[in-house]
This record gives C-alpha cells, structure tokens and sequence, in this order.
C-alpha cells in the first residue's frame, strides 16, 4: 500500500490513524459482531456513539451549555436556505458578508427566503481580503449577518472574529460557516448565535453537516421549513428527528478522538501556523510563484498560488502527480493552484510539497 500527500480542498485527507481503526472496526465494531453502518441507530451501541462524538466535539470547541450541536445533512449549501427558513422569524432583512465565492452562493440563495442587505463585500479586491468590521454597514434590524469565516476557494480567513459587540451590535446574531477551517483554530463560540459547516474538509466523511447553534434561536422556523430541516425539531430530538449519517459521525467521531490525542484545538493550531507559515514564506521568497492574497488575510487552511509563467501549469502538475503530490490544480474560477492543508496534512506533506517546488523552480526557472 502506498499513500499519496493529498493536497484537495474536500473531500479531503484524514488521518491515518482514523482509517486503520476504522478499518479494524469495519467487521466487527468493540465485540458487537456488527459493523457501525449496519446498527440501527437508535440502538445502544450507535447511541453511545453519538452521543460520544458530540462530546467531544462540545470539549474541543469549548461550546457553551446555552448551544446545541445538531448532526444533520444537506451540506453547507442546504445550510444557505436552512439557515434564514430557520432564522428571520419576524425579521424582513438578513445581512451578508461577502467575501468570495460562498458568501456569493449564500446570499443569492438567502434572496429566496429573505430581503438580503450586503453589509460589506471585498469583490473590488477581487476577494482577497476580508472588510474590516468598521466598514460593515448593517442594516437597521437584521435577523442576522452571516460571514464565512474562511473562504476556501479564495484562499481568504478572517484575521479576526466577528464580534458584534465591538461596533456596538452585539445583539445581533452572527453566522459562520466555518465548513473549511471548523477545529483549525481556537474560537470563542460565545461570539456566534450559529456555527455550522460540511464535515468533509477538516472532519470527516461527505454527508455530515455540523451545527452549533445557540438555544434562544430554536423555535423560530418557517410554516414551511421542512421538518428535519428545521433545527428544533432536530435538536429536540438528539439529531434523530431522521435518520441521521451514521457512518459519517462514526469517522468524525474518531477524528475528534484524534484531534484530542494531538493535545487539542490550541495544540493543532499551532501546527497549521507552522505548516502554513512554510508554505506561504516559500511562496513569498520565491520569484517564480505567487500568491495573490492580503497577507494579513491569508488562509491557513487553503493556499492558492500560481505559476508566474502560466504555460508551465500542466508540466508543474504532471511532474507533481509523479511525485506523489495529488490534488493541487486550482478551483476553476480562481485557476492555478491550490494546496489545501488542513489538520490531518502533516508538516511532513507540507515540507514535501515545498521542496518539490524549490527543485521544479530550479529546473524550470
Ligand atoms: C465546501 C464548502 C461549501 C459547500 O459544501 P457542500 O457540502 O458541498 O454543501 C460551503 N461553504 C464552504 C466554506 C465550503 O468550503
């Protein structure tokens, strides 16, 4: 067996160690003579399961007792029309922070449910930077301003988080989709009425959808939300109103398991600086490649570059794959390339990757 350094955006790698035990498990899950895909999942075994993933999940991000984490499906782009069926209530506007491609997707599909008020965008920048909050112009009564706190395709993070209380509107609720960096970092959930994101870039398995929200903002859903759309109804049921992802939060299950092994959120964080701090101070001294984003604003997570001479992009890729360094072509609107390295890349990948396009420059240059 050889494994390659799999640099994609998502579905995208996890650790080794999560796909061994997994692998042992297949069979026969802890002496149960089943497998976890095939347990009823109202069952003892699948709900001892759950119940411990969300534990953990609630310990590494240190999520108050007022939030609930919901285990649901759909993806981050269901949680675009989710989210406002769930949260304007008797509000007319929501506010939106338009940062690059997702932020885009959201709001446009806000506009079915929702009057939209963009507070601020950064597409004069070409999305590469975030607007400060200073410059946020929220409207008079939003149901909430909804951010995405790392825009995956753009390569772009918050340098900061999204505090309200520091332009003088704490009362408002905001929204994160934290899909690409969710467990990168240390955040302060308290900041946020509701978190949520797609598991398949820093957790787990495509089909799991995470959300943490806080409690005052159940009970609020549209007549016509559906049912296991409609976040009360999920949580009052432990994410079990529907059948939810098993095997999906089976793996995200052992990746929180992992993640605590790795000394937690804080100690993995470190980790991404220094991965990320190689890759980009490479970038930064080298004339033969670029990245193009605010440095103050640049991604830990997903480090799009490019060639300075573009003819040579299919070369560069070729000669990647043959090296073992997978995934690394850009997302079509932004071109080039794109090294997504999130927790469970090790520094290792990182250091191959770089040394891989120091010798490709020497020769090529
Ligand atoms: C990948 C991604 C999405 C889309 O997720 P789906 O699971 O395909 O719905 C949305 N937002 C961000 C920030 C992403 O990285």
């Amino acid at each position: 067996m050889s494994r390659v350094w799999n640099f994609s955006a998502g579905p995208a790698v996890l650790p080794e160690e999560v796909l061994r035990q997994a692998a042992d498990e297949m069979l026969d899950w802890h002496g149960s003579g089943m497998g976890v895909m095939e347990m009823s999942h109202r069952g003892k075994e699948f709900t001892a399961i759950a119940e411990q993933a969300e534990a953990d999940l609630r310990e590494l991000l240190a999520v108050p007792a007022n939030y609930r984490i919901l285990f649901m499906q759909g993806g981050a782009i269901a949680e675009n029309a989710i989210i406002p069926m769930n949260l304007m209530g008797d509000k007319r506007v929501a506010d939106y922070v338009v940062t690059g491609s997702w932020t885009q997707k959201s709001q446009k599909e806000a506009r079915k449910y929702a009057e939209v008020n963009i507070a601020a965008t950064s597409e004069a920048s070409g999305f590469t930077t975030v607007p400060p909050m200073a410059d946020w112009k929220l409207s008079a009564d939003p149901a909430y301003v909804f951010t995405c706190t790392n825009e995956t395709i753009g390569g772009v993070e918050y340098p900061f988080e999204p505090d309200l209380a520091q332009i003088g509107r704490g009362g408002v609720p905001v929204v994160a989709d934290m899909s690409s960096h969710i467990l990168s970092r240390v955040i302060d959930v308290s900041k946020y009425g509701l978190i949520f994101g797609g598991a398949q870039k820093n957790i787990g398995p495509a089909g799991l959808t995470i959300v943490i929200v806080r409690d005052d903002l159940l009970g609020r859903a549209m007549p016509h939300c559906p049912s296991a759309f409609d976040y009360k109804t999920v949580a009052d049921n432990g994410s079990m109103y529907n059948t939810p992802p098993t095997y999906a939060i089976y793996i995200a299950g052992l990746v929180f398991q992992w993640l605590k092994r790795q000394g937690g959120v804080a100690a993995i964080e470190a980790q991404n600086i220094a991965k990320a701090e190689l890759l980009y101070d490479f970038l930064d001294g080298s004339d033969f490649y670029e990245n193009r984003v605010d440095p103050a604003c640049r991604s830990r997570m997903n480090v799009p570059f490019f060639l300075k001479d573009e003819a040579l992009n299919d070369t560069f890729l070729a000669e990647a794959k043959a090296a073992g360094l997978l995934q690394l072509k850009g997302h079509k609107s932004v071109g080039g390339m794109r090294a997504s390295i999130y927790n469970a890349m090790p520094l290792a990948g990182v250091q191959a990757l770089v040394d891989f396009m120091r010798d490709f420059a020497a020769r090529k240059a």
